[in-house]
């Protein structure tokens, strides 16, 4: 077996959890290589270091007082490396991202430092070799990632290295300059390496034992999934479900390899796999459920509607205009809805509904706004009969009205919107419906 272990920012918060860490990848010399992020909170009124170098490096830009900030992130580092007992001093490495910081290196600069100098603390705790991701993940003069040059270079080097530390979070340009993924991106980085590795499990670990089949403020002690696709996992994602980054998920999936998201602090759950086979999808009807407030639905109203061709093209044209993503489009015969998210068009949204009139010759345009949206995730659901029935009696008889419902052909994610005020007791409603007590 040849495992990949990225453990977050929870995991690595303090000297404790540091031991519970090498505790994980010791029990199992399979785990080969490893990815740490930078140290998070240790409680709630903790700071992430990746947050405090955001704001050293702002206010060093910025000419003003970057000390104190500088000082709280050299403690943190010294706490953990005494509290491990190694014979190991940063100094130097702090006198240079400090020079760096008055010569301006930037913002991504200063938040890979968050990784970089756990990297090492651990490299040296578990006594495996370091290796920089400037050196071995890159990405383009755009700052998108370059997988293909990534994955030459980094199988390359992990060819022949027994284990590994591989900092998450940042890489670099071409030119060298340090590059970061967006926030929560070491998911990403376990991820390549999980590819490159050709791992046959990529380990998540994390301060949760895995997904839950909703979220655990609307429902007390939900579920925990056991299994669930890379398909099911994006659906629920968008929609809001964050354990995992967005974007880890691609790396790892053109190699089939599972996700697996575990516990530090209970490393004997076994958690969630994500897996890129449908093989235990069916267990239950249902995966997940989750959900988002906050939408608004534009509705034009055409009578002869679904004779015209290219309608809903020049509607479409006039959300591009104006740079808003569009979440859904359920249509139906004389008329079709447009949803978004509120916030995308709260400052001209007369203003382009009259443009939508006008563009489309529209009879009507409507504005339907504090709407929530909710997914019901599964693979489950194709094969089973009367489901979306099932689901919208469910939501009728809880005296909830829905205001519009999207589901896509592969039948993989239904989607009701809700008024905002009916968000909470729509979610408990799917999942008691699913989940008897
Ligand atoms: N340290 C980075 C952040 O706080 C990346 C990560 O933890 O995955 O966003």
């Amino acid at each position: 077996m040849n495992i990949v272990a990225k453990f977050g920012g929870s995991s690595l918060a303090s000297a404790e959890q540091f031991k519970k860490v090498a505790d994980i990848i010791r029990a199992d010399n399979d785990r080969r290589f490893v990815v740490p992020s930078a140290p998070g909170k240790r409680n709630d009124d903790d700071d992430k270091v990746t947050d405090l170098l955001y704001s050293a490096y702002e206010h060093a830009a910025a000419g003003l007082e970057y000390k104190p900030i500088m000082e709280k992130i050299k403690n943190r580092y010294k706490d953990i490396i005494k509290g491990l007992e190694l014979d190991l001093s940063l100094d130097e490495e702090f006198d240079t991202i400090e020079d760096l910081f008055i010569k301006k290196a930037g913002k991504e600069y200063a938040a890979s430092r968050g990784e970089y100098l756990n990297g090492i603390i651990m490299s040296r705790y578990m006594d495996f070799p370091f290796i920089d991701a400037a050196k071995v993940i890159f990405f383009n003069e755009d700052g998108t990632f370059d997988s293909e040059y990534t994955d030459r270079v980094l199988s390359k080097t992990l060819e022949g290295l027994e284990h590994a530390v591989i900092p998450g979070f940042y890489g670099a340009d071409h030119s060298g300059n340090i590059r970061t993924f967006s926030r929560g991106g070491s998911d990403i980085t376990g991820s390549i390496v999980s590819r490159a590795a050709r791992a046959d499990m990529y380990e998540n670990w994390t301060d949760v034992s895995g997904f839950l089949v909703t979220d655990p403020r609307i429902i007390r002690q939900p579920e925990v999934i056991d299994t669930i696709t890379y398909r099911e996992l994006r659906e629920l994602s968008y929609m809001g479900a964050s354990v995992l980054h967005e974007e880890a998920v691609f790396p790892v999936a053109l190699k089939k390899i599972p996700i697996q998201i575990r516990n530090t602090n209970k490393p004997e759950d076994v958690g969630t796999i994500i897996n890129n086979s449908d093989e235990g999808a069916f267990k239950h009807i249902i995966t997940g459920i989750a959900g988002k407030k906050d939408f608004s639905i534009i509705t034009i109203r055409k009578v002869h509607m679904s004779n015209e061709v290219g309608l809903i093209r020049k509607a479409l044209s006039v959300f591009e205009d104006y740079n808003v993503s569009i979440e859904h489009i359920p249509s139906g015969v004389d008329s079709f809805s447009v949803v978004v998210e509120t916030k995308a068009v709260k400052p001209f949204v007369y203003e382009l509904m009259g443009k939508l009139k006008k563009a489309t010759s529209a009879g009507e345009v409507t504005l339907t706004s504090e709407i929530s949206l909710i997914a019901t995730v599964g693979l489950g659901m194709k094969n089973y009969k009367g489901l979306s029935g099932r689901l919208f009696s469910a939501i009728g008889k809880a005296g909830i009205n829905i205001v519009v419902i999207s589901q896509t052909s592969d039948e993989i994610n239904i989607i009701v919107g809700v008024h905002n005020s009916d968000y909470e007791k729509t979610i408990r409603t799917i999942y008691y419906e699913f989940n008897p007590q």
